[in-house]
């Protein structure tokens, strides 16, 4: 039994190596699109006839953000606006007593989701939060991502332990010179430091978690980077991904048919990325249903773009009840292209929406998550089994 699961799992990594490395964007997506029918198939069942936006949730996943605190002045920071007196975040972490009255009033959440504006692990409570999800049977994940510059106490050692499922780190470059230009009072050495102390605890836990993935900003001066942290990742047991710059502006893409390769997009950017593949780079809007958004104080955001509005305190009433509510219900219409936007609706602020306003989202890219940034999907593909250095 013991050898049929070694070698199912070697299996498995080659597999993952094999999509990761010699497909392209479009088959990738195909592979996956036809694997996630295949899973996903009693969801289809199930929901295909019903009207999608009086659907509550689809699937039991949450993210709850663990804190909008950051320690770094990163220039295009999306959260700076909500962070804001007059935005929707605030500045605060996750209280760990909140956190407990969360999951014991919903036990049908199995998966929680504890990473979006700000740095996860400045919340001084986060060893009792994942210590709980862990004893409850609700996986913990980092999955948005973490700049894993300061770690205090025994944190690092607690990942392991308490079984985080998995851990993405941002890191803009492959060396501190060029990881420093735009994570301002950030240390590329530290974070490099922190994972290899994790490696070190999973390797003496004989724990495969948390599974580990290298997020890497496509930007002009890091551009001729990217080989390189592809490699130091890989070295570091980490998977690796790229991402397109939202701002396109901002240190502008120098060498566009290098980063189109480099990126394994065949893109150097989201513009080209919609016209070349015809869909949104990343379609927040599937969060409303897949993995709604909920900041650190309670307030239900929706989707993890929201930095203006929220649909009431998933702490003070309850999630279904703040999921049933009008504006919920009819911002999720909106999305679907049924309704005309509101101004107390967050996408009549929000740039993806000219996009989805002319390409409504679809029924079935809902149902199937199908979404190619979102946490569920890139560690399903992309983590590379690597031996820990
Ligand atoms: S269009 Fe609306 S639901 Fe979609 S990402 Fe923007 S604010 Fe969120």
């Amino acid at each position: 039994m013991k050898i049929m699961l070694e070698k199912l799992e070697k299996f498995k990594s080659i597999m993952i190596f094999l999509i990761n490395e010699k497909f392209s964007y479009k088959s990738k997506n195909r592979l996956i699109f036809i694997l996630r029918i295949i899973k996903e198939f009693p969801k289809l069942v199930k929901f295909i006839f019903k009207d999608v936006s009086q659907i509550g949730m689809i699937g039991s996943i949450i993210s709850l953000d663990s804190s909008t605190m950051c320690q770094l002045k990163c220039p295009m920071c999306p959260s700076l606006e909500g962070i804001k007196e007059e935005g929707a975040l605030g500045w605060g972490y996750l209280k760990f007593k909140n956190f407990k009255n969360f999951v014991d009033k919903n036990p049908e959440i199995k998966r929680i989701e504890l990473s979006n504006s700000g740095e996860p692990f400045l919340n001084p409570e986060l060893k009792e939060i994942i210590k709980y999800g862990w004893k409850n049977k609700v996986d913990i994940t980092i999955g948005t991502g973490a700049n894993l510059n300061s770690v205090k106490g025994d944190i690092l050692e607690s990942l392991v332990k308490y079984e985080v499922k998995s851990l993405t780190i941002s890191l803009d470059g492959a060396t501190n010179h060029t990881y420093k230009i735009y994570r301002i009072g950030g240390d590329f050495d530290k974070v490099i430091r922190n994972i290899k102390i994790i490696n070190y605890f999973k390797k003496k836990h004989h724990s495969d978690y948390p599974k580990m993935l290298w997020q890497f900003v496509i930007m002009g001066h890091n551009e001729h980077e990217i080989p390189a942290a592809r490699k130091f990742a890989k070295q570091l047991g980490m998977g690796f991904y790229t991402k397109l710059n939202r701002i396109p502006s901002y240190s502008p893409i120098k060498d566009k048919d290098f980063v189109r390769k480099e990126s394994h997009l065949g893109v150097s950017n989201r513009k080209e990325f919609l016209g070349k593949y015809k869909r949104i780079y990343i379609l927040g809007c599937l969060r409303l249903w897949n993995s709604p958004q909920i900041n650190w104080d309670g307030k239900l955001l929706g989707c993890n773009v929201n930095l203006w509005n929220n649909f009431g305190n998933v702490f003070e009433t309850s999630l279904k009840k703040c999921l049933q509510s009008e504006r919920y219900i009819y911002t999720k219409q909106v999305v679907l292209g049924r309704k005309i936007v509101r101004d107390d609706i967050p996408c009549s602020k929000c740039a993806i929406y000219k996009r989805v306003k002319r390409i409504p989202i679809k029924k079935s890219e809902i149902i199937l998550n199908d979404n190619i940034h979102t946490h569920n999907i890139i560690p399903m593909i992309r983590v590379q089994k690597g031996s820990p250095s």
